[in-house]
């Protein structure tokens, strides 16, 4: 009985744990490597294990660093089920498509590319086709359920408040009549965000996967957030220009909507016409609205009162065709424009850049983590002039980070976590960056006062779970 730490171990991106147990192999997560461009090579590299012979996979949640290889795996020989929450599978439907078109376009454009030098074509990563395979394996799950899905292997999916149907997954193993009880983190949320309930308390475990994205960092409060929104709001209904936010499609977007509803009045939402203009998001939105069982108390007050159509603003205008987009370009003053992608790298928002950003009166919203490298790190870093398809833009529109909306937890937040399990559990710390993954080790070895049962497991470790 053995697990095996092949992604995320390390590094914040491609999630992929590898279990033995009798011999049945269970895989938890089989994420996308993101980030620069020789790390995304590595996604071409072949699974270090026979897909196979994987016997059954649990995913987490949506987000393509735990879900973006299924297609894959799937190509590769994976035959059997992938266990996610019933959200989680709505919304892979649609991202892991949306990938695969995304795969399909850049292989175009690099082939183009290709064909003048006369060199080989190359194949996309994945399609929308091996995107489908994939979905098709999907098994729908519920919170709360303990559910055997192999000779040995017993799973319960509990509620991680991350995004919409992310999971914190239980897995008990038997071998021989040893038992042992892991638990894996997933992506834990960030405590009070809107719609969503707080994560659940798992209390035992023989051993933690727990994710430090933020293991280094604390969050401003929601209502220091909401009140830096409000004062955007006003400040930009006085300049008389546009609002941009760049947004993620899935849970950004929507908690953006949400607040919209619910300070409606306070933030003198109705004197704005607001624009969804991203079909994914629009997608996303759609399956946000589908799983009403999953939101926290305030969300399912807030949507009875709307009659049950959570995110129906009255001047919500979703703009599904290019099209409708341009026609936002009319509008100098009173436009409320969200739009991907979130770090400004691609879609729609880089035409609303382009109208709007050299205009002193518009403004622009950062909501989400910029990463280097990126048009939308270039603005938040205070750039004065910008390339928007190679075409010099001044930057006229005030720029505005709003640091609060994370869906990830805390330093505070994951620590108050691992405190509510009984004991010490061994824990094995994944998915963050030397520096907040070393922060973090120190609190929780000041806080048990050694050491021991710490692990920070090296890429492909192999950790033999009879010792634990
Ligand atoms: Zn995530």
């Amino acid at each position: 009985m053995d697990i095996q730490f092949l992604g995320a171990a390390r590094e914040v991106t491609g999630s992929c744990f590898l279990i033995r147990v009798g011999n049945q192999r269970v895989l938890v997560d089989c994420g996308l490597i993101q980030g620069a461009p020789e790390d995304e090579e590595r996604n071409r590299e072949p699974f270090p294990f026979d897909p196979s012979q994987i016997d059954a996979v649990v995913l987490t949640h949506a987000h393509l660093d735990h879900s973006g290889r299924l297609p894959l795996l799937v190509k590769a020989g994976y035959q059997g089920p992938i266990h996610t929450h019933r959200a989680s599978r709505d919304l892979c439907r649609i991202m892991l498509k949306d990938a695969g078109n995304i795969n399909e376009r850049e292989a175009e454009a690099v082939n183009r590319k290709r064909r003048r030098r006369h060199l080989e074509p190359v194949e996309p990563l994945y399609t929308v086709k091996d995107a489908q395979e994939a979905i098709r394996r999907f098994r729908a799950e519920d919170y709360g359920v303990i559910r055997k899905i192999l000779p040995g292997v017993h799973m319960r999916l509990r509620d991680a408040g991350h995004i919409l149907g992310s999971a914190i997954a239980e897995l008990w193993l038997e071998e021989n009549c040893i038992e042992r009880k892991l638990v894996f983190s997933g992506d834990l949320g960030h405590r009070d965000a809107p719609i969503l309930r707080n994560t659940e308390q798992v209390e035992e475990a023989d051993l933690i996967v727990l994710e430090t994205t933020y293991g280094d960092r604390l969050h401003r409060s929601w209502e220091a957030t909401w009140a830096e929104m409000a004062e955007i709001m006003q400040g930009a209904k006085g300049d008389g220009g546009n609002i941009m936010i760049p947004t993620f499609a899935v849970g950004r977007t929507q908690d953006l909507l949400y607040a919209f509803t619910k300070y409606y009045e306070d933030w003198g939402v109705g004197d704005w016409q607001l624009f969804l203009d991203s079909p994914m998001a629009i997608e996303a939105t759609s399956v946000y609205r589908r799983h009403e069982e999953v939101y926290n108390a305030e969300a399912s007050r807030l949507s009875a009162g709307n009659g049950g159509h959570m995110f129906d603003l009255p001047n919500l205008e979703l703009t599904r065709t290019t099209r409708q987009s341009m026609g936002i370009n009319e509008l100098h003053g009173s436009a409320l424009i969200m739009a991907g992608s979130g770090m400004c790298s691609g879609g729609r928002i880089k035409h609303h850049l382009k109208h709007n950003l050299w205009r002193e009166e518009a403004h622009l919203v950062f909501v989400g983590f910029q990463a280097r490298g990126t048009l939308g790190r270039e603005l938040v870093d205070g750039a004065r002039e910008v390339a928007i398809w190679g075409e010099p833009v001044e930057v006229g529109a005030t720029v505005h980070t709003v640091g609060g909306f994370s869906a990830h937890a805390d330093s505070d937040g994951l620590l108050s976590w691992l405190r509510g399990f009984e004991g010490h559990p061994t824990v094995a710390l994944v998915h963050g960056e030397d520096h907040p993954m070393d922060a973090f080790a120190r609190r929780v070895r000041d806080e048990r006062g050694g050491e021991e049962g710490i692990l920070r497991p090296e890429p492909a470790e192999r950790l033999d779970l009879h010792r634990l």
